[in-house]
């Protein structure tokens, strides 16, 4: 017995109209492709300051209108598209933030999100280091966020490649750690600058002693291995309040503010 169900065909026809059209906006300069940047901040002194933002990709699809990450990234993944979005979206964020240092904020850092898939790409070495010849970025200026997908499979591999990433003078963030297969021995392995705890600790920080001991224990760690911390997803003061006065140096979340366009970014945080 077949039964047809306009659900099946509406979901099927959507995943091919989104690959036409992910097709098409990536041969024609990935311009529908908008960078929002979310501010990452200092907590280390009295007040918290801004040191730069993670760049966060959208997608404003003529056809399908605005997509978050979540809605197709996992399909540029599955079609290898997302080596093209991603290396659109790394040299523009360094362009921006090099913008940004000549506009009078030479410390901001920009982060760029890099998948297992990009990691692995034969030149990536070349890729980077020619997004950061054409934009004039600071080599230093430029982290690279990235997870330990790779380096479950093949933790030789992982080190290499983000030891010579490392040669070009940029810095790597270890990304979402405490979910998946988090392992400790990944960053005593890896020479990681920073780790980014992923964001469902900070969400429960006040409610679970569990999610405390976690940030703690990380923190205590990294400063051991004198790598940085951030703590990402704090959405309330108290959730800020527990962080700050910890061996936290970096927390990002909707407490300061969401992911914002460009423009909303650079005239709350570069022009202010
Ligand atoms: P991520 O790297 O962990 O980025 C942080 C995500 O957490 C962002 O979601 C951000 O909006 C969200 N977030 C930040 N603070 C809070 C908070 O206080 N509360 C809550 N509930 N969420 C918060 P977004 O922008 O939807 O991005 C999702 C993921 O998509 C990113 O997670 C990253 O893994 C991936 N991604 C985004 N842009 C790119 C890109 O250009 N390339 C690649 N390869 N991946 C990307
Ligand atoms: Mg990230």
């Amino acid at each position: 017995i077949a039964r047809y169900s306009e659900d099946i065909y509406s979901e099927s026809g959507r995943r091919l109209d989104m690959e036409k059209n992910m097709r098409e906006a990536t041969a024609n300069g990935c311009d529908e492709f908008e960078i929002y940047f979310q501010p990452i901040m200092d907590i280390q002194g009295e007040m918290a300051v801004c040191t730069g933002a993670e760049a966060l990709v959208r997608w404003n699809s003529l056809r399908q209108g605005f997509m978050t990450p979540a809605d197709f990234l996992p399909l540029a993944e599955y079609l290898g598209l997302i080596n093209p979005i991603g290396n659109y979206v790394l040299t523009e964020s360094c362009k921006y933030c090099k913008m940004w240092n000549d506009e009078g904020h030479p410390e901001f850092h920009v982060n760029v999100n890099f998948s297992a898939a990009q990691l692995l790409q034969n030149n990536i070495v070349d890729i980077v280091e020619k997004a950061l010849n054409d934009t004039g970025l600071r080599p230093a200026n430029l982290i690279l966020d990235v997870t330990e997908k790779l380096a479950v499979d093949d933790l030789e591999r992982m080190k290499e490649i983000v030891t010579k990433l490392k040669g070009l003078g940029i810095q790597i963030a270890l990304d979402d750690f405490g979910i998946g297969c988090s392992s400790l021995n990944h960053i005593r392995e890896i020479p990681f600058d920073i780790v980014k705890v992923d964001k469902s600790y900070a969400l429960q920080l006040t409610e679970s002693a569990y999610a405390q001991s976690f940030v703690k224990m990380i923190a205590d760690l990294a400063q051991t291995l004198e790598i940085d911390v951030c703590v990402e997803g704090e959405e309330g003061p108290a959730q800020y309040r527990t962080l700050h006065g910890a061996k936290v140096k970096f927390v990002q979340g909707y407490y300061f503010d969401k992911p914002l366009p460009r423009r909303a970014f650079e005239e709350k945080y570069v022009r202010r």
